[in-house]
């Protein structure tokens, strides 16, 4: 996808706030679902711009050619939008920058009379997830978790042919801002003779960034990995939180289930793959020694530019630290480049069975680790499974998650010669289990 006007650093708008240090300058313009605060009104389509909300639909009939794609904006959801495809997408794009910009004078009180300050609304679960599939694509956090059940051999031996996942469950993605409650299940201590079914101990998060599938794909039809990259409308931040107590008992022989299904947070801004074109890099460099993939999963233009670098962190505040004012403590910081697998290759991987991809799709990357430590995208890394706990500013200590914690990510991209772009926030509380009782 080519870097074109809608990037130009030089493009201000005339809402002022865009043109200051923030996430939503002209150049990210990335989609979301919001509504009124307090009202119970079906939401709409809008896109962030500086400290507001352009509803994208009340200025469909500025938008010419993407009158089309502006009018499938009236709904909640944006699988209207994702319906009408990468060049209505583009254009649409295109249209919004120049509308929004300083430059436009002519349409300016029409435009500005569609704009809501983001203060006054809420931001909703901005797709309609049609099926949600997790991968685990970084061979650091591969590694790491793998090390601490198989120490003298981490890395199965599938994993540098194959972009593994599990299917996950759609019901259970919850929009930033969305408390998430500890899940009850089955888990078994080293001590314990037989499981026990309580709240999970080891509650923990991953680091993940989301992909959300605009283009569909044929059943029987695999997508060639040339193409796979033109499926993906836009990108989010994704926790999927992680019962290590239960996914220690119950992963055998299967995989992840229940200790991952119980709720999985995504950020309500989706940042358009158009609006990451600048931020595209080389894809991670396999060490030498390590085997090509299989001629399915290789791309010259993936290996030169499937990858993203994007800076990935991890925020914990706790219960004290809100008390004390402090602010929220950095877990980790990161950047989205160092994965092992491109997102051309989870989907090209995806569909080689003839599997099909929907509109609506949600893929997750996988915790996102680096080689560094710093860069460690979950606890049951950072404290090597609850056996190292954290310290933290309060004099707290974190083996894993506790009641009242809340888990926010942050994620930005920064090149020289371009706009700043951020990903907004995906941020939750956890509960106590007690509901459940
Ligand atoms: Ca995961």
């Amino acid at each position: 996808m080519a870097v074109n006007e809608t990037h130009d650093p030089a493009r201000r708008s005339f809402v002022e706030s865009a043109n200051r240090d923030t996430e939503f300058p002209i150049q990210n313009l990335p989609f979301g679902v919001f509504r009124r605060r307090g009202s119970d009104e079906p939401g709409r389509v809008g896109v962030a711009i500086g400290d507001f909300i352009l509803d994208v639909a009340g200025i469909a009939d500025l938008c010419g050619g993407a009158a089309t794609a502006a009018a499938a904006c009236a709904k909640p959801r944006l699988n209207d939008l994702m319906q009408e495809g990468p060049r209505a997408w583009s254009a649409l794009r295109a249209q919004i920058s120049r509308l929004l910009s300083a430059d436009d004078v002519t349409h300016r009180a029409e435009v500005e009379k569609n704009l809501m300050p983001m203060a006054m609304t809420e931001l909703m679960l901005p797709v309609e997830i049609g099926n949600f599939t997790d991968f685990f694509a970084s061979i650091f956090h591969a590694t790491n978790a793998g090390r601490m059940f198989r120490p003298d051999n981490p890395l199965m031996p599938n994993y540098k042919y194959v972009p593994v996942a599990y299917h996950s469950r759609p019901s259970s993605v919850c929009v930033s801002g969305t408390s998430v409650q500890r899940p009850y299940g089955q888990s078994k201590s080293a001590d314990e003779s037989a499981p026990v079914y309580r709240p999970s101990r080891n509650l923990d998060y991953e680091l993940e960034l989301g992909f959300y599938v605009g283009v569909p794909s044929e059943l029987g039809v695999p997508v060639p990995i040339a193409r796979a990259a033109e499926h993906v409308f836009g990108f989010c931040l994704l926790n999927d939180w992680s019962a290590r107590d239960i996914q220690a008992w119950e992963a055998q022989p299967l995989g992840p289930f229940l200790a991952k299904n119980f709720a999985t947070t995504v950020s309500p801004w989706v940042v358009t793959a158009e609006a990451l074109a600048p931020f595209r890099t080389a894809a991670f460099a396999r060490p030498a020694g390590d085997p090509a993939p299989l001629p399915h999963l290789d791309d010259a233009a993936d290996r030169q530019e499937g990858g993203l670098d994007i800076t990935l962190e991890v925020y914990l505040l706790t219960q004290a630290m809100r008390d004390q004012n402090l602010t929220a403590h950095r877990l980790s910081r990161g950047s989205f480049a160092h994965m092992y697998w491109t997102v051309a290759q989870m989907l090209a991987h995806h569909t080689s069975n003839g599997c099909n991809l929907t509109v609506g799709d949600l893929m997750g990357s996988g915790t996102a680790s680096g080689p560094e430590r710093e860069s460690w995208g979950c606890l049951l890394e950072l404290t090597s499974r609850g056996r190292e706990p954290l310290e933290l500013p309060t004099g707290e200590k974190r083996a894993f998650l506790e009641d009242g914690d809340e888990i926010i990510f942050r994620g930005h991209c920064a090149r020289e010669g371009f706009a700043r772009i951020g990903f907004g926030e995906c941020r939750a509380v956890i509960q106590s289990a007690t509901t459940l009782k």
